[in-house]
Parts: structure tokens; C-alpha cells; sequence
């Protein structure tokens, strides 16, 4: 079975927050202060969690992403995970992490049926990645990462990129794509939160390809099938891979396959839509039908695409963090 949207598109991915809570502050994504507000009784259960995933998956849904927040602080993520993969009809299970908590639980993560995991590095310098994620964790992050190497996940790191703060460090991404088998995905920053002078930070796909190109030969790879909206590249020798993906100067929505829910309940059918549906009266009828109903209806209101581009924005501002970027 296959869901379509009123637009033709298939979706068959789901983009499950299972916390709003996080253990970093990158400034793109959130204020100092943090927004992880919601109450214990405002998060979902894990049972109310798996009743969603489960439901999306009969209905059509075959890659569950589990991201939040940070995913990994919430208590007894592993036992859930395991549940989830267990899923029949789902083929896909991957989670995004800051990797913080990553060295410690990897091997949990594989064991539980994680099949990969992307990795959030926006940079290598210490002082750069105390300035946009307002810790010093990136030892523990940089750990995170050899441990999930180790125990066999296909790794992919992304890196926003933000001209002025980390834009001077895409070579040195490049050259740990270069010597180890790391997919390393360059994201155009998002005016999420609309900081003033948000322009100013973008850095285009295109002028990210430019500026690579300068450096090194890049040869376009063919889409995988259930890849992400990234335009990949090898470059000959090289151990991983390169790529872009473009939400802003040239946005994927005529290809999107995703819907989102949020670890309240709250379904969207793209980041920037204005209209959500509430799943918690649908949850707590104990219906499923009435649960399939409405996350089917989530997929018709999907809108044909957002309007944001590298000068303009209209939507009101939000954090990724609790919408589960
Ligand atoms: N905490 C996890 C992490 O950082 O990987 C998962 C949640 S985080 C909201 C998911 C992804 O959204 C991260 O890769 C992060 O870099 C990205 N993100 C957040 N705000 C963004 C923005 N304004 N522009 C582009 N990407 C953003
Ligand atoms: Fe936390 Fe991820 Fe947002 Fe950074 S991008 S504050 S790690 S949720």
C-alpha cells in the first residue's frame, strides 16, 4: 500500500521527535535559554509513540527517522528503538543525533536495529563549535562518532553551513571524507528562529559546489533509492562521499516524501506549513482507525511547497529543536 498526497507525491517517510529536549544550544536552532519546556504530561508515551509509528507503517509508511531534540537524552530511547524496528513492513530505521551521548550507547543503538545514523558536526574547531552550539562538547561528539564507526554504522555527518562562522571549515569536512568512509552532507542553514540579518548567513548549495570544485573533482552519484533530497558526489580516491542539500536556494518539496510529527503529537506535513492536526484526541480514543484518519489527512493537507528562499522568508518562527528538524 502506498500513501499519495493531493499532489501525487508518495510518502512513505516519517520524521518521528520523540523529545523537544536537548543537551546543546546551537543558536540556529534554539535560544540560549533552550526551549525544552513541555511537560512530562505534553510528551508523548513510548506507547502512544509506537501506536503512531505503527499506524503510519499500515498505512504506507517505510522509513521511520527518529530525531527530537536530542533523542538520545530521553530515558530508555534503546528499549523503544528495539520495539520500533520490530515493526513488520517497516524497512528503514535511522536516527539524527548531535552525537554528544554517542560513544556510550552505539553498540546499544546497532544492537536495537538502528540501521544508520546521521551524525550533526558544524565544526571542527573547538572555540567554532563552543560558539554555535554554546557547549564544548566536541570531544565527546568527535568520540561519538569513532564509536559508531566502530561497531559498523554507515555514518553521515551533516554541517550547516554559515558563512562567517563555520563556512572556512568545508575543506577540512572534506578531508574527513577524503581518508574515512564518512558521508559528508553540507546543509544550507535554515532561518528557522528568523534571527535578524538571517540573509547574511546562507551560503548557497551552489556556491558551496563552486567553491568545492575549486579543490577537488567531484563526480555526481545516482540517487539511491530512499536517499534523502541530497545531490551527492564521490571524489576519485576518496574513501566517503560529498554532498549538498538545498532546503532554501533550491528546495526538494516537488520530491518530498516526509511527514513530521512532533514528540507532543502535533503532525505536520512540512516544516513550514501553518496548519498541523493534533493527534492526542485521535490517541486518546484508543482508535487506530480514527489515528490512521488523521495522519492520512496530514498527507492531504501537505502543501505543494514552502516559500522560503535565500532572501525572504514568511513563516512564523520556530524552533527545530521542538518541531524535530
Ligand atoms: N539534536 C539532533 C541533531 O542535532 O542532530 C536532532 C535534532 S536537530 C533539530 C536535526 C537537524 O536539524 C540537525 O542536523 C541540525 O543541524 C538541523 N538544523 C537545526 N536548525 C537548523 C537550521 N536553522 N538550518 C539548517 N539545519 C538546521
Ligand atoms: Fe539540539 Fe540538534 Fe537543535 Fe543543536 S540542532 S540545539 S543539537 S536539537
Amino acid at each position: 500500500m502506498a500513501l499519495q498526497d493531493s499532489h501525487g507525491r508518495t510518502i512513505n517517510y516519517l520524521r518521528l521527535s520523540v523529545t523537544d529536549r536537548c543537551n546543546l544550544r546551537c543558536g540556529y536552532c534554539m535560544p540560549a535559554s533552550g526551549v525544552g519546556k513541555l511537560s512530562h504530561g505534553d510528551i508523548l508515551s513510548y506507547e502512544e509513540l509506537y501506536r503512531i509509528a505503527e499506524t503510519a507503517v499500515s498505512l504506507g509508511i517505510d522509513k521511520i527517522r527518529i530525531t527530537g531534540g536530542e533523542p538520545l537524552v530521553r530515558k530508555d530511547i534503546v528499549r523503544f528503538l528495539h520495539k520500533l524496528a520490530d515493526i513488520a513492513g517497516l524497512r528503514q530505521l535511522v536516527l539524527t543525533t548531535n552525537g554528544v551521548l554517542l560513544e556510550d550507547m552505539a553498540v546499544d543503538l546497532r544492537s536495537a536495529g538502528v540501521q544508520r545514523l546521521n551524525i550533526s558536526l558544524d565544526s571542527l574547531d573547538p572555540a567554532t563549535f563552543a560558539r554555535i552550539s554554546r557547549s564544548d562538547d566536541l570531544p565527546r561528539v568527535l568520540g561519538g562518532i569513532e564509536a559508531a564507526k566502530q561497531c559498523g554504522f554507515p555514518i553521515k555527518l551533516n554541517m550547516v553551513v554559515m558563512r562567517g562562522v563555520n563556512d572556512h571549515e568545508i575543506l577540512d569536512f572534506v578531508s574527513m571524507a577524503t581518508s574515512s568512509e564518512i558521508a559528508v552532507r553540507f546543509i544550507e542553514y535554515m532561518p528557522a528562529i528568523r534571527e535578524h540579518n538571517w540573509q547574511s548567513l546562507v551560503v548557497t548549495g551552489a556556491e558551496i559546489l563552486e567553491r568545492l570544485g575549486r579543490h577537488v573533482t567531484l563526480i555526481p552519484l545516482e540517487q539511491a533509492e530512499m536517499a534523502g533530497p541530497s545531490r551527492n558526489f564521490r571524489i576519485p580516491g576518496a574513501a566517503g562521499s560529498l554532498g549538498v542539500i538545498t532546503p532554501v536556494s533550491h528546495h526538494f518539496c516537488s520530491e518530498c516524501n516526509r511527514i513530521r510529527v512532533t514528540s507532543s503529537g502535533v503532525a505536520r506535513g512540512c516544516l513550514f506549513a501553518e496548519t498541523e492536526i493534533d493527534l492526542k484526541p485521535s490517541l486518546q480514543t484508543g482508535s487506530n482507525a480514527l489515528l490512521a484518519r488523521a495522519l492520512g489527512a496530514i498527507v492531504d493537507i501537505k502543501p505543494v511547497r514552502h516559500r522560503m528562499n535565500p532572501e525572504e522568508c514568511h513563516h512564523q518562527a520556530f524552533s527545530m529543536s521542538s518541531i524535530g528538524g
